[in-house]
């Protein structure tokens, strides 16, 4: 039996406003990373719970529907209130989810997820179609129409906002959500779930299945749902897209990146360290939008790396629960075993190990921060997505040449640029292929801005007024106010 329990739930699922059990389900552990002891059991989700599921959003969608926006906005600001109540709470229950240090869950997923509830709870009031005048009096008018129900399938590392930034924009377009998240780190959802029915969610509204991939597949593959909404890798994206494309329903993908961070040598030093280390060590690096190709021009090179590795030398690494840790473990030993795996490669094809690199000797997911110098385009660690704390620094001569090998990749979610030429700051930018870009800083992500990524890494766009058109369609009616000329 597990040592520990303190993160158990009362049930795996969260269904119908309650928390709902089916322990034939698969059993699910959920592990803490910082010390890979089990702290809660759960179970995957059944066939029919998955049902009672889409039942009760199904049911709860139509309802929902026919509030005013207004009314439906009172009910997600409300939650974000609660949350921002609740944020030590919260936070403290995503450490244990994630293991990323309290010092960032504090500032950044349950705060994260209010935003996102507060935003869109702002904006369902104001959700309206237009007037279209046209030729003799005739006019058309929209209508912005929910799409029923959708499904949001999570990743790992961004448990609570995920969860929110699905969740806020569906259900402020008057639709209903079933949420399933990553396997590794099913807490905090239900927690959101629970919230939401507190400020006055209507039962079913938003639900939480438990469960593996083919749970998730059973979701997108359902008639009853509209709508698939994906933070996942590209390979995920690919498959989900796939079947959804099978069905014609609307898909936002959230994949995976390769971002590039250029530093040119007229930049801030200072300050495009500090972008280095927000783009590839938060979280432990467990970021998608990470800028893990840090192209350094030369003149800056190796004034960048020894400053780079003196200030990874104040990261505090250690239990994420102590609020003074700014470094705290991996997911999971196979998200371990990945990036070490990359590690290995790194200094097999040649790359220079300039910092870390290691293993820390003690129980959990712990690894080193870790940076590589002398890398080169071709090689793996520049290629695939390492989705860990390990930084490449890239060498580069001028603008085209960098901007050609940035853009040389499948991924294009992000790309930051560092310098204090402001035409060419916006010169780069402007030619690199990415949705959500940065000048002199790296990885914030604000809700009222519009994210996600182009090319491989993905469809569609989270945040910001842009994800109302995600979450909703446009119904036209042209109105004749003149007799109707037929040809016959
Ligand atoms: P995965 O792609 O493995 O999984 C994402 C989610 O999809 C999980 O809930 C997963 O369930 C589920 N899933 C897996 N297979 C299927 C399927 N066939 N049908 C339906 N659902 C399925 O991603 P990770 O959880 O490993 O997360 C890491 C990845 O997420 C990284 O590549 C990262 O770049 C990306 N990411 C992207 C972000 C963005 O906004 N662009 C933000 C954060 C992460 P299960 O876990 O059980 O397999």
């Amino acid at each position: 039996m597990p040592q520990t329990l303190k993160c158990q739930p009362p049930a795996s699922h969260y269904i119908d406003g309650a928390y709902v059990e089916d322990a034939s389900g698969e059993a699910l552990d959920v592990i803490f990373p910082a010390t890979g002891e089990v702290i809660a059991r759960l179970h995957a989700a059944t066939p029919a719970i998955i049902d009672k599921a889409l039942a009760a959003a199904t049911r709860a969608q139509r309802d929902w529907a026919k509030l005013s926006g207004t009314e439906r906005g009172r009910i997600l600001r409300r939650a974000a209130d609660i949350m921002r109540d609740r944020n030590h709470e919260l936070s403290v229950l995503e450490t244990h989810d994630t293991g990323k240090p309290l010092q960032e869950t504090l500032v950044a997923d349950a705060t994260s997820g209010a935003d996102a509830l507060e935003y869109f709870g702002g904006l369902a009031g104001s959700l309206t179609g237009e007037h279209i005048p046209l030729p003799g009096g005739d006019f058309a008018y929209t209508v912005r129409e929910p799409l029923g129900v959708c499904v949001g399938l999570g990743a790992w590392n961004y448990p609570t906002q995920i969860a929110c930034w699905k969740g806020a924009p569906a259900m402020a377009c008057g639709n209903a959500m079933v949420f399933k998240p990553s396997e590794t780190t099913p807490l905090s959802a239900l927690k959101v779930a629970e919230i939401l029915t507190e400020a006055g969610a209507p039962a079913g509204l938003y639900n939480v299945v438990q469960g593996w991939g083919p749970v998730g597949a059973a979701l997108v593959n359902d008639p009853r749902v509209a709508k698939v909404s994906l933070t996942g890798s590209v390979p995920t994206g690919k498959k989900v897209y796939a079947a959804a494309a099978s069905h014609m329903k609307h898909v936002t993908m959230e994949l995976g990146g390769k971002s590039p961070l250029i530093i040119f040598d007229d930049a801030n030093l200072e300050d495009a360290v500090g972008g280095a280390i927000l783009g590839n060590f938060y979280s432990s690096g467990q970021v998608c939008s990470n800028g893990t190709r840090v192209f350094v021009q030369k003149g800056i090179k190796e004034a960048f790396i020894q400053r780079l590795c003196e200030r990874l030398g104040d990261a505090v690494i250690g239990d994420p629960l102590d609020e003074a840790t700014s470094f705290g473990p991996l997911v999971s030993q196979s998200q371990l075993d990945i990036v070490t795996g990359y590690i290995d490669k790194g200094q097999q094809e040649g790359a220079r190990l300039v910092y870390g690199g290691k293993r820390l000797n003690r129980d959990g997911f712990y690894l080193e921060p870790t940076v590589f110098a002398d890398v080169t385009d071709d090689m793996t660690i520049a290629r695939e997505e390492i989705f860990g704390p390990v930084l490449s620094v890239l060498d580069f001569e001028d603008e085209a040449e960098v901007i050609a090998r940035a853009n040389d990749t499948e991924f294009g979610l992000a790309a930051g640029v560092f310098t204090n030429d402001l035409t060419r700051a916006h010169r780069v930018i402007g030619q690199i292929e990415a949705g959500s870009c940065y000048i002199n800083t790296y990885n914030l992500a604000p809700v009222e801005a519009p994210f996600g990524g182009v090319k491989a890494s993905g469809v569609g766009r989270e945040n910001s007024k842009n994800a109302i058109n995600h979450y909703s369609e446009l119904r036209s009616v042209y109105v004749a106010m003149n007799p109707v000329e037929a040809p016959f």
